[in-house]
């Protein structure tokens, strides 16, 4: 007998296999259920319970976690007499902020305690320290079962807005394609006078380090709404970008990242932006195209 409280998993992708398998090795009981069947072989004979259907899953735990492909997948399966009854539902599926926020009310309606979460991390790294778990919803949902979520990796709790996880998760994403777009500009650049990717790497991460530690600074800036060229006035950053579409036009190297980042630091300096600093470019980022 276990002491832990017990959890339901559902969907047994992938990802949902680890998180099941994550919370067997801290000692939860846990229920599974999953479209296919066979999936959920190995936890059975780790010790995991099948529950004949969605409906028996769902009412075996306080907690349940889903972790399907997508929201259709969890409103297909959550319908009729599988609607969730007493249990906590933690929506770990990715999606866009207007889905969580849309089955936050979906679950509302049947008196349903939600949080809605964001996983950062690939199915491996589950259970340790590195796998970052985003939360948004009710506080109190999320402090009553943060000890148990601690099996997963490392529960971050956001806020109350049910969208918050999902936007966190595609603010990274955004993040991680950014660096990894420059890098692979400037690899596509070096490469044609025979540098070597890894060659150009341990200079790129070096810049990519020093990049990072400006974030603070200029998110003051943004917050208060005020620009001042400390380091460079923003014309300046745009003849050098000038520079890199012409470097790259020169060797035949794509320049359409450049160029569409230079598009938009023109039209911030054409609004008379020119003499502020980079991060006045928020005012572009922040309205439709
Ligand atoms: P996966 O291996 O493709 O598993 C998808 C799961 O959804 C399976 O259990 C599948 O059931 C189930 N499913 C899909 N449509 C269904 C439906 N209509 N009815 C019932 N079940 C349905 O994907 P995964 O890698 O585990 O990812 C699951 C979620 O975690 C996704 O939202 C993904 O973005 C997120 N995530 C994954 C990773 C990663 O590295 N894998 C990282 C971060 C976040 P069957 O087994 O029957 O097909």
């Amino acid at each position: 007998m276990s002491n832990e409280t017990s959890v339901t998993v559902i969907g047994l992708g992938l990802m949902g296999q680890a998180l099941a398998g994550a919370f067997l090795k801290a000692g939860h009981p846990i229920t599974v259920w999953n479209r296919t069947t066979a999936k959920a072989d190995q936890l059975v004979a780790e010790g995991a319970r099948l529950a004949p259907t969605v409906g028996d899953a769902l009412a075996a735990s306080p907690l349940t976690i889903l972790c399907l492909t997508d929201y259709q997948a969890m409103h297909a399966l959550l319908t009729g007499d599988t609607e969730p009854n007493g249990t906590t539902l933690i929506n770990l599926t990715s999606g866009d902020s207007a889905q969580a926020r849309a089955a936050a009310r979906w679950a509302e309606q049947r008196g349903a305690r939600y949080l809605d979460g964001a996983i950062m991390a690939i199915p491996q790294a589950i259970g340790t320290a590195d796998a970052v778990i985003l939360y948004s919803g009710p506080e109190s949902d999320f402090e009553t079962h943060k000890s148990t979520l601690d099996a997963l990796g490392t529960a971050t709790y956001l806020g109350a807005d049910h969208g918050l996880a999902s936007l966190y998760d595609v603010a990274g994403l955004a993040m991680m394609w950014s660096v990894l777009n420059a890098w692979l500009q400037g690899t596509a650049l070096l490469r044609t006078a025979g540098v070597y990717a890894a060659t150009y790497a341990t200079f790129a991460k070096q810049i990519a380090t020093g990049v990072a530690e400006w974030l603070p600074g200029y998110a003051e800036q943004i917050d208060s709404g005020s620009f001042p060229a400390e380091v460079s006035a923003l014309e300046t950053d745009a003849r050098a970008m000038a520079h890199l579409i012409e470097a790259s036009e020169a060797v035949g190297v794509n320049a359409e990242l450049p160029k569409l980042i230079k598009a938009m630091a023109d039209r911030s300096i054409a609004a008379g932006h020119g003499k502020e600093q980079y991060p006045v470019l928020i005012e572009e980022f922040s309205k439709p195209a």
